[in-house]
């Protein structure tokens, strides 16, 4: 018996041209209904919005349509005397929202305008024995958290505050037998993961250790019969998987490996024609997260209206090459 291919239907109606005018305004328009039920309960991880949206603003080059100093103010605000930043005001910090702080002031250039010192000792502070990271105080491993602080180090200019020698072999140590990466030695791979680890040996030039052939196989496999990549075998497509997939196929130089028009329709009918925006999939609620993934994968697919972003840390690469990074990518 053949197991059907979970999968979604795009409708006949949906949209094939790209709203860019109407993401800006929905963005824009996110962050001042600051009553809206919307806001409040996504006060959690407030500090990464902040980030998705400023992120899918300049990539659009309306970075000016919100108030930069009610931003760097809250930025602050957020900032604790350990260094590390958190959510919202008075939330614990932990390395997700210190990697988002350290984005949203590097847009604006302004990184000098927090204790940075601070910073780098609250990363350094995280890491393990074995060369992992801790999210915060609270333990958790996670190769993700490997990603944040050695992301966040190189924005700062700081990388060698770690020992980074033993963070790639602990990232090494998740790479499993489908080329893939997992949360943990032996976790099952997971595009997110993967985007996370190719992403740090991107960052310490160390990508030969990937088996660039096999990952690649894996990660054009989430490509579904709709044009939508999914995270791991047996799910459905989602705009944000499309990103994590198709970056990390461009970090090892295979992104002409997937079906470029079918992924391009696919990211296209998520969008809300009336409101702006991208949703998961056709026809759901659209949100700044999947819109910054959208708006990504779309530049990485050779969108010329949208800025090109930087598969690495999903920024402008104009914003990456003010700041003289270098990153290894692989090309076929
Ligand atoms: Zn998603």
């Amino acid at each position: 018996m053949v197991t059907p291919v979970k999968d979604v239907t795009i409708p006949e109606k949906a949209q094939t041209t790209l709203l860019l005018q109407k993401h800006s305004d929905f963005i824009a328009a996110y962050g001042t209904k600051k009553d809206d039920y919307e806001y409040c309960i996504t006060e959690y991880l407030r500090m990464s919005g902040i980030y998705w949206g400023l992120t899918a603003l300049s990539l659009m080059d309306k970075i000016d349509k919100v108030d930069r100093d009610e931003v760097l103010e809250f930025v602050k605000k957020c900032q604790h005397e350990n260094g590390g930043f958190s959510a919202s005001i008075g939330h614990d910090p932990h390395l997700l929202y210190t990697l988002s702080a350290v984005q949203i002031l590097t847009l604006y250039g302004t990184t000098d305008t927090v204790k940075t010192a601070k910073i780098v000792e609250y990363v350094k502070g995280l890491q393990q024995e074995d060369g992992s990271f801790i999210g915060d105080k609270w333990g958790e491993v996670d190769s993700r958290f490997c990603f944040c602080a050695v992301a966040t180090l190189k924005l700062l200019g700081k990388l060698d505050a770690i020992d980074v020698d033993k963070t790639i072999q602990f990232v090494l140590s998740c790479m499993n037998f489908d080329g893939g990466f997992g949360s943990r030695p032996d976790s099952e791979s997971h595009s997110g993961q993967i985007y996370c680890c190719v992403g740090l040996l991107a960052i310490t030039g160390k990508l030969h250790h990937v088996n660039a052939d096999m990952l690649g196989w894996w990660l054009c496999e989430r490509q579904l019969p709709s044009g939508g990549l999914n995270g791991r075998p047996e799910k459905l497509p989602d705009v944000c998987y499309s990103w994590w997939v198709l970056s990390s196929l461009k970090i090892i130089g295979r992104l002409h490996w997937i079906d470029k028009e079918k992924l391009v329709r696919f990211i296209l009918a998520c969008q809300d024609d009336e409101t702006g925006g991208f949703s998961d999939r056709p026809g759901d609620t659209v949100d700044p997260f999947h819109t910054l993934f959208g708006l990504a994968g779309l530049s990485l697919l050779g969108d010329k209206s949208i800025k090109e972003v930087n598969p690495v840390f999903c920024m402008p690469q104009e914003t990456i090459d003010k700041l003289g990074i270098r990153l290894q990518l692989l090309s076929l």
